[in-house]
């Protein structure tokens, strides 16, 4: 695995999403328009949230016919779309070039929170993730992410309710596509565009180290969680080829780098895959080396079924267990509660599902 990042799809045009507020900014000088003219295009994509030019009615004529010369709109065709009992909503989005890719929203008591796809597909390899069995077709654009919420968005506006927050966890590696993940942040981030709160949103990584390192000098307040789901290398290996390229202690070190340069906590995730990761020496070996965090979270997730794998779910007690030899060694540690699970709303199952049928 190389770290050079895989390239986009060539669209004819960029995508008015692809730009940030600056971008916009430069644009509009460079085209010699008025300065206050790149606010407006931005309120109209983020705050009204229109889906043409032409509905940018406080934009001269001249300019209108500018912008959609040189820009397209993201369109995301909804091709299925589960809603779960629990209320998860769950969408499946056929993209331009008819790539297909999730969007989640889940409900939680505190708001919703919408899980985004940064890659048709994926070349990381995880042996549990349904994500990566057919490997990866090409990176999304800034754009076709920031589509993602908006269309989240529009789906709660009848009930007035808004995304609260984001999770980069949904399909491929948002480290592998780095430039296009910060620029989608950049425009979540921003009060002038959906203004959502920096603690609200987390960056889900299988370990690009490198990136780990070029995160911690953002300077932001988005939080990082890493997919660690083994306690030592040996098995790390087996479970995740990426940790082949990336060892164990070079993630350990860089993640130990983050929260020195950052002072934020690291969220570690860890399926529990029965007979494999879950049993209590692995519990103890974890806890050896979260300890050494001043401030560690592990979010123990019970495995997914996914049909083509054959891990199994580990039992409850024994969650329990684990979870108790985490936190006795002062690991903090939480249980992920499932949520939309009758509608196969884990990573990648839909798009597999899908794939199954001819598409792409
Ligand atoms: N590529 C990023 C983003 C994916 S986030 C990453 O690896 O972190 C989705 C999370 O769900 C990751 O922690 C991933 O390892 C985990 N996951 C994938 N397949 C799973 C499965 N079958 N059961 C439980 N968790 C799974």
């Amino acid at each position: 695995m190389e770290l050079k990042e895989p390239k986009v799809l060539a669209a004819a045009k960029p995508y008015a999403y692809d730009l940030t507020l600056e971008d916009w900014q430069e644009w509009i000088k460079e085209s010699g328009e008025a300065g206050f003219r790149a606010g407006q295009i931005f309120d109209w994509l983020y705050v009204k949230r229109v889906s043409s030019f032409e509905e940018m009615t406080n934009l001269p004529k001249s300019l209108r016919e500018k912008l959609v010369e040189q820009f397209d709109f993201v369109t995301l065709s909804e091709v299925a779309k589960y809603e779960s009992k629990d209320g998860t909503v769950k969408f499946l989005f056929e993209l331009a070039d008819k790539n297909a890719i999730e969007t989640v929203i889940m409900k939680h008591s505190y708001g919703n929170s919408v899980c985004v796809t940064t890659q048709v597909g994926c070349r990381i390899g995880c042996t549990f993730c349904a994500s990566t069995l057919t490997g990866l077709k090409r990176n999304l654009t800034p754009g076709e992410i920031i589509a993602q919420v908006v269309k989240a968005q529009q789906q709660l506006d009848p009930t007035n309710e808004r995304v609260s927050s984001i999770v980069i966890m949904g399909i491929g590696e948002p480290f592998e596509n780095y430039d296009a993940m910060m620029k989608f942040l950049k425009v979540m981030i921003h009060p002038k565009g959906l203004n959502i709160g920096q603690r609200h949103i987390t960056v889900s990584t299988s370990g690009i180290v490198p990136n780990i390192y070029r995160f911690a000098e953002e300077n932001t307040q988005i939080n990082l969680a890493i997919s660690i789901h083994a306690p030592n290398d040996t098995l790390r290996s087996k479970l995740m080829p990426v940790n082949r390229r990336y060892p164990f202690a070079e993630l350990i070190e860089a993640c130990q780098y983050y929260v020195a340069k950052t002072g934020r906590r690291i969220t570690f995730e860890y399926a529990l895959m029965g007979g494999v990761n879950d049993r209590p020496e692995h519990a103890e070996e974890l806890a050896q080396v979260l300890k050494t965090f001043p401030m560690a979270h592990v979010n123990l997730i019970p495995v997914n079924f996914v049909s083509e794998r054959d891990y199994v779910r580990t039992p409850r007690d024994d969650i329990f267990t684990f979870q108790r030899i985490l936190e006795r060694n002062k690991v903090n540690a939480t249980i992920r509660r499932e949520q939309g699970s009758d509608i196969a709303a884990a990573c990648g199952q839909l798009r597999a599902k899908h794939m199954e049928s001819g598409a792409r």
